[in-house]
């Protein structure tokens, strides 16, 4: 996860590149959006299975594996087992059974469950993003960076992403989200060497007194990167941290948008101030899956 802070900023951010077809649902729901950009965090240790959908560890796969793994989840579970792929983390596969989810709620426009799952999208595909989501060693235990994770991803975006230029203009529709969710992890993990290098680097340099600062938090003192650290840290990350922001914020919204698409496009004003009955919703529901049944029939025939 990104600190609670850039999830938040993620999600809400992104509704600025829907079309004007969507924006206003989304604005309406802004304040929904943004608080619940955290939601998988909070059941992370609740909900059986939540835990894996928000990292994947190519680097256990072997060389290069980032590049060569199965894009796929039959294939990839043919080739490691879905035993070893929940072992490992699947957020690039979960990134693309969420947004097939989103889909069909838009399909039956059931505004409850778009809000909740584009919330949740939001957040599976800002973690794609972030470079020690995507290793082994994740916090720099294996490197003797302890802490790492939280410094780069939540530090770093709260003590300087205000100064962040997080114009990304419009969504654009995703032709294979599937391939999307893969081409994020693969820019992540390419950063993860300057991540973890640059902050060996610098610990080298500045002495542990100044690495370290205190913090007054409510009733306690925490113990935090200093300031001047982070910023060393910062300015050597040369925009990382603020790349992958926007990169996340652009994806977030291309997803909602490509959704909006496939879905065929529903009227989301309509949404805005009107939420179905749950037996409405229900009918809506058996509508979807028999239509669905239709369709798969309707394939098999033509094979
Ligand atoms: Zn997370």
């Amino acid at each position: 996860m990104w600190g609670f802070f850039a999830h938040q900023r993620i999600n809400r951010l992104a509704v600025f590149t829907l079309p004007v077809e969507m924006i206003g649902f989304y604005k309406h729901n802004i304040q929904y959006i943004t608080e619940n950009a955290v939601n998988p965090d909070r059941r992370r240790y609740a909900v059986e299975g939540e835990a894996p959908r928000h990292f994947i560890d190519v680097d256990i796969y072997g060389d290069s594996a980032v590049y060569k793994m199965p894009r796929y989840w039959t294939e990839a579970v043919e080739k490691y087992s879905e035993d070893t792929l929940q072992a490992y983390g699947i957020v690039p596969w979960h990134i693309y059974f969420m947004k097939l989810r989103l889909t069909d709620a838009m399909r039956i426009k059931d505004a409850a469950a778009i809000l909740r799952l584009s919330a949740d999208l939001g957040h599976y595909i800002g973690d794609a993003n972030v470079p020690l989501h995507t290793t082994e060693n994740y916090n720099g235990q294996l490197t003797d960076q302890y802490g790492i994770h939280g410094f780069w991803e939540s530090r770093l975006p709260e003590l300087f992403s205000d100064d962040y230029d997080f114009f990304v203009g419009k969504a654009e529709y995703i032709e294979n989200p599937q391939l999307r969710a893969w081409e994020a992890v693969v820019q992540a993990h390419e950063a993860l060497d300057s991540v973890l290098w640059l902050e060996k680097k610098l610990s080298k340099h500045l002495s542990a007194d100044k690495k370290y600062s205190f913090e007054t938090r409510g009733q306690s003192t925490i113990r935090v990167y200093s300031r001047e650290y982070s910023e060393e840290y910062h300015q050597m990350l040369d925009g990382m941290v603020e790349r992958q922001m926007l990169s996340a914020i652009k994806m977030v919204g291309d997803f909602w948008y490509t959704c909006w698409v496939d879905a065929g496009q529903p009227d989301m004003d309509e949404l805005i101030d009107f939420e179905f009955s749950e037996e409405e919703l229900e009918k809506r529901r058996e509508e979807l899956m028999e239509w669905k049944k239709k369709k798969y029939e309707s394939r098999e025939h033509e094979g």
